[in-house]
């Protein structure tokens, strides 16, 4: 690895600046090193040797490798710091909300090697996950138009429930999860009710009002739209 690869590895992984990629070596290449190796569990004599080297190619192929599968960056799995890999740290940094230095330091490291959850909007309800509800709660409640599951309830919005349920540690009763179209016509609902899609659910917590029911539903990120039914009942819905 030459002296200006070596600076790369360090400034790639955010332990010096890109002004210091000179190709020579001198003391800011050293103290980069040093904290480098102590962050590592290597001797930290800052040299720049041999273990230093593929300790910085076993980290830098890690995330190229996540890079490839986050931003489809289509890196060369090398271990090798340059600016295709900043490139993709750069995109990757904006799709997360992080600042797009193009360096993996360490958070972006830890949103990036943190196992990316797969729960999506549409993520269909998998209720062994869910502690306090289970499917039938949510059955439309037509009771002759179909079968009570239109559809399935999403994830999302079921997990939104069962922490509305810890939090206020009381019953929370579901007046209307999944509805089919001709139920969602007949109690009135608009022709594009989240109701339709199980993305929807109006809820009542025993002995907590609307009121407070909504200012904690409003404070859950899932949550696109809520409203008080009435004083009891309150209607959230995910995007
Ligand atoms: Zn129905
Ligand atoms: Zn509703």
């Amino acid at each position: 690895m030459t002296i200006r690869q070596k600076q790369w590895q360090l400034y790639y992984l955010g332990y010096t600046t890109k002004a210091n990629i000179d190709g020579m070596l001198g003391p800011k290449t050293e103290a980069a090193t040093r904290a480098f190796q102590e962050d590592n569990g290597l001797v930290a004599d800052g040299i720049f040797g041999y273990d230093t080297e593929i300790k910085s190619v076993e980290i830098i192929k890690s995330i190229q490798t996540a890079l490839n599968a986050q931003v489809a960056a289509g890196l060369e799995v090398d271990g090798l710091a340059g600016e295709l890999t900043v490139n993709a740290t750069v995109q990757f940094q904006m799709k997360a909300g992080l600042a797009p230095d193009g360096q993996a330091g360490y958070d972006t490291r830890a949103a990036l090697l943190a196992p990316a959850s797969t729960v999506t909007n549409e993520t269909l309800c998998d209720f062994k996950t869910i502690k306090h509800f289970i499917r039938a709660e949510f059955a439309c409640k037509c009771g002759k138009y179909c079968d009570g599951y239109p559809t399935e309830m999403k994830q999302k919005v079921v997990e939104v429930a069962d922490r509305i349920r810890e939090h206020f540690d009381r019953p929370v009763y579901v007046s209307s999860g999944l509805r089919c179209t001709q139920h969602n016509i007949d109690v009135g609902g608009v022709p594009t009710s989240r109701h339709l899609y199980g993305k929807a659910m109006d809820i009542y917590v025993e002995g907590v009002s609307a009121a407070t029911l909504l200012e904690y539903i409003r404070q859950q990120p899932e949550i696109s739209y809520t409203y008080a039914i009435d004083g009891n009942y309150c209607h959230m819905d995910i995007q």
